[in-house]
């Protein structure tokens, strides 16, 4: 009788056969795909959507790719549908991590698996893999091209002679982003020491990454913490003269409240201030000298690690993970795929960005 009742509810986990619908893969072109994006606000979330995209419809797949406006209900529901419509795997680039737990309980109780997408979600047992870069050497390559950029360390990462002191200010991502505090880590690991020697004063004294945070990675919000800054700080007669910046449209809101500030054209000399994406606008402002540097990740091999990984699942294998324990997301160890990035200042923007044709010259030249 047991043993009969355990072979018909199919849970004997002796993996007999298609009831569970695993080992049988669907053809391509009966899979889809569902691809849940942030926002369409920043460039890098539609080069990421567009690459995952194309990448998945040139293996045959099918793929509906959702951008939820940076608001948690709006990604929320695109998701509830994608499970409602029966996507066969998930795709997920939170807005925020810790907002996607019931949605993952359904996905899982309907066997769609879910491949976080470059933010780690948090809070949820189902999460099958997790695709990103190295976060908290981004961080530490943000912290490191401030630092050079003021002279403190050298094009080898060695520290100088320069004695300082120098005024710097700092800023933090969204909170509700896990990779925000995996940045601000890798940065704070590299700028403390310094702290500590006094070779930089953090002058407002907000040191703390509460204080420094940016609500969805706001330019307009970053743009009002500098000008209050500024304000509160700097009126009297002292100079900024590095910001630490985790995304380069927070980059060019700072940058924006210190022009109006008086600072550049001729008044007093822009800060190094650092980013991240390589965002053509900031790429321009890096060339023209008004930006310091950004970090350029790739999002065409970001892309190509979570079609790697879909395919792989879709196939009923194990995604290849190469970091398996970095990204715990609060229930589990998530498997991961990590890339690499790479600081890019005026000096290598051909190198890293024309010659990889991540942007032609001209769009370089443009800003657009
Ligand atoms: C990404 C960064 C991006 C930021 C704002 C982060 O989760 O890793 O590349 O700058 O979100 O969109």
């Amino acid at each position: 009788g047991l043993a009969l009742t355990l072979a018909a509810c199919g849970g004997g986990g002796a993996g007999t056969g298609p009831a569970e619908g695993q080992g049988e893969s669907k053809a391509p072109d009966e899979v889809t795909v569902g691809v849940a994006m942030p926002t369409q606000t920043s460039e890098r979330w539609i080069a990421d959507g567009d690459n995952v995209k194309k990448q998945l419809e040139d293996l045959g797949y099918k793929v509906d790719l959702q951008y939820a406006g940076d608001d948690i209900p709006t990604q929320q529901q695109q998701l509830d549908q994608m499970i409602t419509k029966g996507d066969d795997i998930l795709i997920v680039a939170a807005i925020d991590g810790t907002a996607l737990s019931s949605q993952l309980a359904n996905a899982a109780a309907q066997n769609i698996k879910v491949i976080s997408y470059d933010r780690l979600i948090r809070d949820s047992e189902n999460v099958d893999f997790y695709v990103s870069f190295d976060n908290e050497n981004v961080g530490v390559q943000q912290g490191t091209s401030l630092l050079q950029g003021l002279g403190l360390l050298d094009a080898q990462g060695q520290e100088t002679d320069v004695a300082g002191p120098f005024n710097v200010e700092m800023f933090a991502g969204s909170l509700d982003d896990n990779n925000a505090g995996f940045f601000w880590k890798g940065a704070q690991s590299v700028i403390q020491p310094f702290i500590d020697s006094g070779k930089i004063v953090v002058k407002s004294g907000q040191t703390s990454i509460d204080q420094a945070a940016t609500l969805r990675w706001q330019q307009s919000v970053a743009q009002e913490r500098m000008e209050n800054l500024l304000t509160s700080t700097y009126n009297d007669g002292s100079s900024v003269d590095g910001v630490l910046s985790p995304y380069d449209g927070i980059s060019r809101g700072i940058i924006t409240a210190l022009q109006n500030n008086g600072y550049g054209n001729g008044g007093k000399k822009l800060p190094i201030v650092t980013g991240q994406d390589a965002e053509i606008a900031s790429v321009k402002l890096i060339n023209d000298g008004v930006q310091y540097s950004t970090i350029f990740k790739d999002t065409r091999n970001l892309a190509g690690e979570a079609v790697k990984a879909a395919q792989a699942i879709l196939e009923g294998k194990e995604p290849e993970a190469n970091d398996t324990e970095t990204y715990n997301n609060g229930k589990k160890v998530v498997p991961s795929y990590l890339l690499e990035s790479v600081i890019v200042t005026k000096e290598n923007i051909t190198t890293a960005l024309v010659d990889t044709k991540y942007y032609t010259q001209a769009q370089v030249d443009a800003g657009q």
